[in-house]
């Protein structure tokens, strides 16, 4: 077992440097890949940091280079490179720019692939499949190359995409890790708690981000985390937004606009409840049941405070809600 993974990391690897080759040597790689990137604004310095590359497209470029390399056809197939259908074998990743993910120690577990046009039928991003090396829901992408900056910052900029992640590192904002795509996990929360007990959510500025950005909340007080959200303007992204925003501005922004979950929640549902009564209650019992995950009770005291002066509502209301929640879960 545990030499089977090896070998499977060894193959990623080995896949990971194809890719980089392909990108920076193969006329196509250069001419698409390259260009591509170039376009999103990544410098030559960024694009080998995080290891991108391309993958041509063609249906065994890879597969047959890596055969040809004495890689092992059942490792190709169990990281997912390597799609076999009957003694047919097929690239999993074709024409797509390539994004490694690894692990908090650097190993390659898996790949994401972009498409390269705008096509709204076809998946945007490809990932690899689940594997003994690769669980979705217990990686964070960029955590190697963060690590060392969330310790010394003491705080992680939790974002949704692997070009949000690139593009904050290279305007220098290096303490910054994504979900990728899948809804925030317990284990990924985890992994963030073991360098620092602040995260900075920041979701893209739609309708999506902002559901995800709620339920990601939960769970990050549950670990008794601190947390705040910081959101951006309608139809930007992390990556858009700070592209387009000089250095000084940018950190201005995520300071001042980052604002502790009570007061991000509050001022959104409330927003939403307006003067409607039966609303507005509901809100206060969502965020008084946010504050009952919090472990520890001084901090769900000072929570309490805080939301009493928001909402304008007094202390004892809201103690005797936190208390009919907690009951309820015992
Ligand atoms: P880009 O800027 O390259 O268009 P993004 O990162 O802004 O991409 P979003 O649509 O905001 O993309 O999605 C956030 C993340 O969700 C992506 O970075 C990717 O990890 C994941 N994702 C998006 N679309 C898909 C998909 N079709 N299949 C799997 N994962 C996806
Ligand atoms: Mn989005
Ligand atoms: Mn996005
Ligand atoms: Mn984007």
């Amino acid at each position: 077992q545990a030499s089977e993974r090896e070998s499977m990391y060894l193959v990623s690897e080995y896949a990971n440097k194809y890719f980089q080759r392909t990108l920076w040597e193969s006329e196509a790689g250069k001419a698409i890949g390259l260009t591509y990137f170039k376009e999103r604004g990544f410098t030559d310095e960024t694009i080998k940091r995080f290891g991108l590359g391309y993958s041509l497209d063609q249906w065994e470029a890879f597969t047959k280079e890596a055969l040809k390399d004495g890689y092992q056809l059942e490792f190709l197939e169990k990281t997912g490179l390597t799609i076999v259908k009957g003694d047919r074998k097929f690239d999993r990743f074709k024409g797509r720019v390539m994004f490694p993910i690894r692990s908090m120690s650097g190993r390659v577990l898996g790949f994401g692939g972009r498409i390269l046009t705008n096509d709204k039928k076809a998946a945007k991003y490809l990932n690899s499949p689940e594997s003994d090396i690769y669980h979705k829901s217990k990686v964070l992408y960029g955590i190697y190359h963060a690590k060392q900056s969330i310790a010394k910052e003491d705080n992680c900029y939790l974002v949704e995409g692997y070009t949000d992640v690139i593009q904050f590192s290279q305007r220098g904002v290096e303490n910054v890790v994504a979900s990728s795509g899948t809804a925030l996990t317990p284990e990924q929360i985890r992994l963030i708690n073991r360098l620092t007990k602040n995260i900075t959510v920041l979701f893209d500025g739609d309708a999506a981000g902002l559901r995800a950005s709620l339920r990601g909340i939960d769970l990050i007080l549950e670990q008794g985390m601190n947390v705040k959200v910081c959101t951006f303007p309608e139809g930007e992204d992390p990556d858009s937004f700070a592209k387009k925003t000089p250095l000084e501005e940018l950190v201005r922004y995520l300071q001042e606009q980052s604002k502790d979950f009570i007061q991000f929640k509050a001022s959104l549902l409330m927003r939403e409840a307006k003067g409607d009564p039966i609303k507005r209650a509901s809100v206060i019992g969502d965020i008084v049941n946010s504050i009952a995950k919090i472990p520890n009770r001084i901090q769900r005291e000072v929570y309490i405070q805080e939301c009493s002066r928001i909402m304008d509502i007094s202390e004892e209301v809201l103690f005797n809600t936190l208390a009919q929640i907690s009951n309820k879960e015992l």
